[in-house]
């Protein structure tokens, strides 16, 4: 192989070496894109994309190509790799053009829709010495390689849907406290599950989420691509680990206590959890402990924020989840820094908030790249109130509408619903779908309830079973999503209400308040309404 490796730009006037007909010449002269087919099959498979990204405009002028030459027999691998780096770098095809002498790379162009022309072209090109790992998207994971997932106590994950454990290096547990970036992206654990991709194994952690969910379910992986577009192309697929997305909790600070949520993730439902302590000194309980720990480990002066100081330039791509992350001041000074090094121009930058929340850094998010924002509505009115516990809907409502009005005004800042579906919302969904259609939302998507087990719409009465499909049936040529919620209905188990009774009744004595009085319906179904009208544990109570 001649090791001729490309180490300045191809439109260098310098590369004498390059042999060219009048037309590459002429598109080279003139500054333009132009590379060999040749040398993209022996560089690294993040190089096309680092050649194309600065000729990148949102409009070209006419004439413009991205030219690609080729003049020996090239491995289909390299010709998808094209199409592909063309299409995440949304390159309509009309600027592009192939010059080949190779009769299948001709015919191979014209079917994707792409000029080639058959045609003497140089024979010579500078080639490097890398076996590129092309064509990689439903075989390989991005994250293990683009960055780290943090939890609220400082452990780290390639992903948040990364299941059972967090990375380790050489056995010793990480934590984004006092670990450095470098550390745990090319950790030992992060180096094995990238190896695993490689090889074509599961990684362990992949399974259960990923890699082994049903057939057709829509998951992070299935994603990766579209969620890391803007860093995707530049992943060092041969190489090591390079931090470009940060994704995690930061904190459990939070000023709701959600029926649906855990300790771990809010503060107030981690205080609430004390008030049922049976140590007579609080401070004894270890679940103190663990407050204090998911709350002040990632504080102000964790290594965490110093890191994201050292690699501001190099992350490009965020996402943000609470606690109520517009409430963390680490967060907040995060953004306001993006903002003032210009550096939010190159990020995407996506939060996920309870909407109780709008602080005057919102007001100054059209400064980056694209900001999706991921509302967890799941009800409307005293409903959302019970549900999203310490919450005041009109306080919700006037924070959406300056949202609303932020979307409106910005194309490049996006709203969505995230709408975790549970016992408790599934009647009422019609009615939500419906308030939210005044707003200007790209989508809004479903995720069922698992934890608590209690609230899971697999544990459904035959009574609420029966009520639920009948209304989420009338409701389906309106709202066609809500045939996930329906799907769970109908395969959910038949059960006597008594766990979801004892669970509602625990909450509603720990908050004084009564779920008759917002949830009617469905405690009428579940069996709550005579559960505490009758005070006794005869099941089942409903029929
Ligand atoms: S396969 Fe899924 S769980 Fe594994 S790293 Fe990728 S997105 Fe995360």
């Amino acid at each position: 192989m001649v090791a001729r490796l490309l180490t300045t730009h191809l439109n260098s006037t310098k590369q004498k070496y390059i042999k060219m007909d009048k037309v590459v010449r002429r598109v080279q002269e003139s500054g333009r894109f132009v590379v060999a087919l040749e040398t993209i099959a022996t560089m690294p498979s993040s190089f096309l994309y680092s050649q194309i990204v600065p000729y990148l405009k949102e409009e070209y002028p006419s004439g413009f190509k991205f030219l690609f030459l080729n003049s020996s027999p090239v491995n289909n691998n390299v010709l998808q790799h094209i199409v592909e780096t063309v299409d995440l770098c949304d390159i309509p095809y009309e600027f592009v053009m192939v010059i080949t002498n190779q009769e299948s790379v001709k015919q191979f162009f014209d079917s994707k829709g792409i000029k080639a022309i058959f045609g003497k072209v140089p024979a010579e090109f500078p080639i490097g010495d890398h076996t590129p790992i092309f064509n990689n998207h439903d075989k390989l994971c991005p994250y293990p390689w683009a960055g780290i997932h943090v939890e609220p106590q400082g452990y780290v994950k390639p992903c948040c849907d990364f299941h059972g454990t967090y990375l380790k290096h050489n056995g010793t547990l990480l934590n984004a406290s006092r670990d450095t970036f470098e550390q745990m992206i090319n950790s030992s654990d992060m180096k094995l599950i990238r190896e695993q991709f490689k090889q074509g194994i599961s990684p362990e952690g992949c399974k259960k989420n990923c890699l082994e969910a049903p057939k057709g379910k829509s998951t992070r992986f299935t994603h990766a691509k579209h969620k890391l577009k803007n860093i995707y192309g530049e992943i060092n697929w041969e190489g090591d680990g390079q931090i470009k997305f940060l994704n995690g909790h930061f904190s459990n600070l939070c000023n709701l206590g959600c029926v649906i949520c855990e300790p771990l993730a809010s503060s107030i439902l981690a205080v609430e959890e004390l008030k049922n302590s049976t140590y007579s000194n609080v401070k004894q309980d270890p679940k103190y402990k663990q407050l204090q720990i998911n709350l002040n480990t990632l504080n102000e002066n964790s290594i965490v924020w110093r890191e994201l100081d050292k690699h501001l330039s190099s992350i490009r791509n965020f996402e943000i989840l609470g606690g109520e992350p517009l409430l963390n001041k680490n967060i907040l000074r995060l953004i306001e820094r993006l903002i003032e090094s210009g550096h939010s121009k190159n990020c995407v930058f996506q939060i996920t908030s309870n909407g109780t929340q709008f602080p005057d850094i919102c007001n100054q998010l059209h400064n980056f790249k694209q900001v999706f924002f991921h509302f967890s509505i799941d009800n409307t009115g005293s409903r959302f109130e019970y549900e999203r516990y310490l919450s005041k809907w009109e306080e919700v409502l006037e924070n959406l509408n300056k949202f609303n009005a932020l979307a409106k005004q910005h194309n490049h800042i996006k709203l969505h619903f995230a709408i975790a579906v549970s016992i408790l919302n599934a009647y009422y969904l019609p009615e939500l779908l419906e308030h939210l259609s005044q707003y200007k939302y790209e989508t809004h998507y479903f995720g069922d309830v698992n934890k608590p087990s209690a609230l899971s719409l697999n544990n459904l009465t035959p009574q609420a079973k029966d009520v639920l499909i009948t209304k989420l049936t009338k409701f389906i040529d309106k709202f066609p999503k809500l045939d996930f919620v329906l799907n769970l209905v109908k395969n959910c188990n038949l059960v006597d209400g008594k766990d979801f009774c004892e669970f509602i009744s625990n909450k509603d004595s720990l908050r004084n308040l009564n779920l008759v009085d917002t949830h009617k319906e469905i405690c009428d179904l579940m069996g709550y309404t005579t559960f505490i009208n009758q005070g006794e544990t005869k099941w089942p109570l409903v029929g």
